[in-house]
């Protein structure tokens, strides 16, 4: 059989050829269709579906039958091939378009253009696989390659020969150093002197959307359509187009000898990915930008012709719409670089670019390993280049996952006098890493870590929350904490000092060990909790407490499941995990919580399974400190470990917690919280910019019974349904409104004191009607509005607990005094405090960190050994507390059962430098 050329590939096609609504006029010219709205619209007018099918159908057949039909064989054409060649045509200005099955592809049928002795003028910049493949023509065809800089203009003159010159090879940008070449100019001038020679393009990082080279002379254009045009890396196609007949009628001929046209199924998926180029593109683009930004402030040395310091920026907006989604920066040194790459998450490792989803890679380890380390040398590409290319994943999530890698890597560290973090030299960025893996191997070492975490208060929405509203939580300055402390008896024990003093302690090897599931590090714990543990647990480790010690056995309970789940096989350290509070315990101020993070970032630290950050060396140059007082020296990812193993703590005590308050706990600050499932966003956002306030915070110390309360107002649902509809309707506005002022960074202090002062009024008359409120609410209300005109609600569950009093700034020292001894007078506790600030914190190990001469201050890190010979701790039968002499062993343990309730922050102040989320 005589396969045909596919006609489709060659017939000339009008430009933009979409009928366009306004028919053409002298008075109304027509207006052709924007880019986007070319790519979406697939029509061809010659090629009518014989059923009006809107999507192009896949004509899955090798064959057509039939002697004149207008398709025989689909290596020659294709009815699903010819509507995307059309389609190509039309979105790239061009008269020709002939798709193949890679990029690769397209540039071998290009080459096959040439004969031998042919002289080819390249880019120095190239695609890997493009050197390949014009170093095997060099070798077995017998062309001449003439590789150049093509930034420059002028650097091609030399090779420029009339007779000799076939082609002139460029990319612009350059993938991955982003070099641009004045493809206008260098295609004027080549013409000029070897009229002949063909200007090639490989477009592919541009994209037809972004950059058509046809229109500033180039003569054959060619995609790697694998890439934005498909745009879901599900799929290899190679692009060329041009406008010249002789060059079209040449290269479908190869096309047809060779047998490398695009399959229809192939045609089929890159038609549809087409449709949606220029949104892709213009997402991807704005985020690269976003991305450059950010690493230039830094101060890395970023490749990217958004940025205004690219040298070709000038030429780069001449010549195209946009900058396009890759980007390249340096670190200064090859390792660091590998380990940021290898600490992304949301950034995949992989080769290629294009796609959706956002790529990280080090070309010279990946896509440009096929150049040979003298000749990328040579060419001047960076061993230790990073190239990022953006997909359409939220920016947000894009630069926090990148910042995460680069902070752990140590490429980056907070500069305290900017409060930002800065880029940290590259030698010294491997010496923090270098320190980063003492302080692992250090980590073992140390005796005894001191943790703590806030509690919260709902300033907005409690029980409604429970009906879909929006709850707004604070975080309170009033905190558990909680003193790990290791031991070499292999034993493990609690002394929960709020709790009546309780203390217990088991031996490890007594534990229920054949009952437990280890989960590894970086395996998440599944949604239910691990059942036959926590049975084997309470029938063979928590028998003995009494039942009427509930809370301490539940306590002990979530101290023994994190211990066990968390830990290695045969590698249990043992310690004794001592707690106290400067929170009041079930008021509803999120005491549970605060415990939940302290044990679960106890039991983290001593299983090594999160480290801090290292101790950063200042250098002369950049005077780089942990952080800013101690706030965010926690990184991010530690901290979302604690709060996930918080969260499966507070699952152990509550059943089904919403996860609010340990995510106060563990990241402090303020943050909105709406169920799930309510048909409107839901889960929790921090609310960023909230302002810390002084709160009066007065336990009722009437008991309460929460899930009786939630019931309650449960069941007036039920039975007033238009009533509790209207009051949640209302809390939602309230909850809204105080999220607005919260966050508004114009808003004047005294207008967002007065306005939430009477959302604060607003909020408990409807909690007062929902029937939660109680007599003793009532009294510390009225005692803080007269005669001193403060604003209270009830705070939690209500039916007793606590109520919190906005106290504005100017309230007087004298005034405050008087209204806190009339509450104490009637027999409530109040306690003066700040909503909004810190979240997790750890004392810093660092000896550097701690305050000398604060007895017992605990040894540096590095000389932290344990005892050569174990001292066993002695059985304490029947929960009695440790005498002192057990106590005279560990520095901090006396020290801090020992502190007064009033002192207690202040003593763990004072210890030394603490290191907060
Ligand atoms: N040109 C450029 C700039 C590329 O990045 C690539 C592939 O990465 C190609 C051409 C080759 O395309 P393909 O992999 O589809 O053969």
């Amino acid at each position: 059989m005589a396969p045909s050329i596919d006609p489709h590939a060659l017939g000339k096609l009008p430009l933009h050829d979409l009928p366009t609504p306004e028919p053409e006029s002298p008075r109304r010219p027509r207006k052709p269709y924007k880019f986007s709205t070319l790519c979406a619209t697939v029509e061809n007018p010659d090629m009518k579906d014989q059923y009006g099918s809107s999507s192009v159908p896949i004509y899955q057949t090798a064959t057509f039958k039939g002697v004149s039909g207008e398709f025989d064989y689909s290596r020659s054409g294709n009815p699903t091939r010819s509507h995307l060649q059309h389609h190509i045509a039309k979105i790239s200005s061009a008269a020709h378009a002939i798709t193949v099955s890679s990029g690769m592809a397209a540039l071998d049928i290009i080459l096959r253009l040439l004969k031998p002795g042919d002289e080819v003028i390249a880019g120095d910049d190239l695609y890997g696989g493009t050197n390949r493949l014009l170093t095997y023509i060099r070798t077995h065809v017998g062309v001449v390659i003439h590789h150049v800089d093509t930034t420059d203009h002028a650097s091609l003159l030399p090779y420029i020969n009339a007779e000799k010159t076939a082609m002139v090879l460029l990319e612009s940008p350059t993938n991955p150093l982003l070099k641009i070449a004045d493809l206008a100019t260098i295609s004027q001038q080549v013409k000029e002197r070897a009229p002949n020679a063909i200007i090639v393009v490989d477009n592919t990082m541009m994209s037809p959307y972004l950059q058509r080279p046809l229109e500033h002379g180039a003569d054959i254009v060619y995609d790697s359509a694998t890439k934005y045009l498909s745009g879901h890396h599900d799929l290899m196609a190679g692009v060329v187009t041009c406008n010249r007949d002789d060059i079209a009628q040449k290269l479908a001929f190869i096309v047809n000898s060779v047998g490398n046209a695009l399959t229809p199924i192939d045609s089929f998926l890159l038609l549809r990915g087409i449709k949606t180029l220029a949104l892709r593109m213009d997402r991807q683009q704005a985020t690269t930008q976003m991305v450059a930004d950010y690493l230039y402030l830094l101060g890395f040395k970023v490749h990217y012709p958004g940025l205004a310091s690219h040298p070709g920026r000038e030429v780069h907006n001449r010549i195209a719409d946009g900058n396009g989604a890759v980007l390249s920066f340096e670190t200064g040194n090859k390792e660091l670089s590998e380990k940021i790459v290898g600490g992304t998450r949301l950034w995949g490792i992989s080769v290629s670019f294009g796609c959706v989803n956002s790529l990280i890679s080090m070309p010279c380890v990946m896509s440009h390993a096929s150049i040979d380390p003298a000749t990328r040398a040579a060419r001047g590409l960076p061993e230790d280049l990073i190239r990022l290319c953006v997909g359409i994943e939220d920016p947000h999530d894009l630069l926090d996952d990148l910042e995460r890698a680069l902070v752990d890597a140590g490429a980056i560290a907070l500069d305290v006098a900017q409060n930002r973090y800065v880029k940290v030299p590259a030698q010294d960025a491997l010496s923090l890493a270098v320190n980063q893996l003492h302080l692992d191997g250090a980590a073992k070492k140390q005796e005894e870590w001191l943790v703590s975490a806030p509690g919260k208060v709902i300033l907005f929405g409690e029980h409604a929350v429970v009906h879909g509203v929006t709850a707004i939580a604070a975080s309170v300055d009033l905190r558990c904490y909680g003193l790990a402390t290791l031991r070499n008896d292999r034993k493990l024990s609690i002394h929960l000092q709020d709790l009546d003093d309780f203390y217990y302690e088991w031996d490890v090897e007594s534990l229920p060990w054949n009952a437990v599931t280890p989960i590894a590090p970086g395996e998440e714990h599944p949604e239910e909790l691990d059942q036959r543990l926590v049975e084997a647990l309470s029938e063979k480790a928590l028998h003995e407490i009494k039942a009427d010690q509930k809370a301490a056995r539940g306590a002990s309970l979530v101290f023994l499941y994190l211990y066990m789940i968390l830990s290695k096989p045969q590698d249990y350290p043992t310690f004794s995990f001592t707690t106290r509070s400067s929170l009041p315990v079930g008021a509803g101020l999120g005491s549970s919580a605060s415990y939940s993070a302290c044990i679960a970032t106890a039991a983290l630290l001593v299983h090594r399974r999160i480290t801090l950050p290292p101790l950063p060396q200042p250098t002369s140059a950049e005077h780089i400190h942990i952080s800013h007082q101690g706030r965010r020296a926690i990184t991010p990812a530690t901290a979302e470990e604690v709060n996930r193993w918080s969260f499966v703590a507070e699952k152990i005590l509550h059943g089904n917690p919403s996860g609010v308050d340990n995510s106060v706990a563990v990241f402090g600050g303020a943050l909105a919280y709406a169920r799930p499932g309510f048909g409107k966003k839901s889960g929790m956002e921090g609310i960023q910019g909230f302002k810390s306030l002084k709160f009066l915070l007065t336990n009722s110390k009437v008991p309460r019974d929460t899930k009786k309360l939630v019931a309650g107002v449960g069941e007036k649902k039920a039975n007033e349904p238009e009533l509790v509809n209207g009051i949640l309707q209302s809390i939602q506005s309230i909850s809204d409104e105080a999220r607005r002022v919260l966050a508004d960074p114009e808003l004047p202090r005294d207008s967002l004191l007065s306005a939430l002062s009477a959302l604060m009024t607003e909020n408990h008359q409807h909690l007062v009607t929902l029937g939660v409120s109680h007599p003793a609410l009532e009294t510390i209300r009225s005692k803080t509005a007269v005669p001193h005109g403060l604003s209270t609600k009830l705070t939690g569950a209500g039916g007793g607990g606590c109520a919190v009093t906005l106290i504005p700034d100017e309230f007087g020292e004298e005034q405050l005094q008087d209204l806190i001894t009339a509450l104490i007078r009637e027999e409530f506790q109040p306690y003066l405090t700040s909503v909004g600030g810190s979240g997790l914190g750890i004392l810093s190990p660092y000896a550097a960190h701690r305050t000398p001469g604060v007895p017992p201050a605990p040894q540096a890190l590095d000389q932290v050994t344990p005892p050569d010979t174990p001292t066993p701790h002695e059985q304490i039968a029947g929960g009695a507390a440790p005498g002192a002499d057990d106590l005279a062993r560990d520095p901090l343990r006396a020290p801090f059962l020992a502190a007064p309730d009033a002192e207690l922050a202040q003593w763990a102040g004072a210890l030394g430098r603490w290191l907060y989320v």
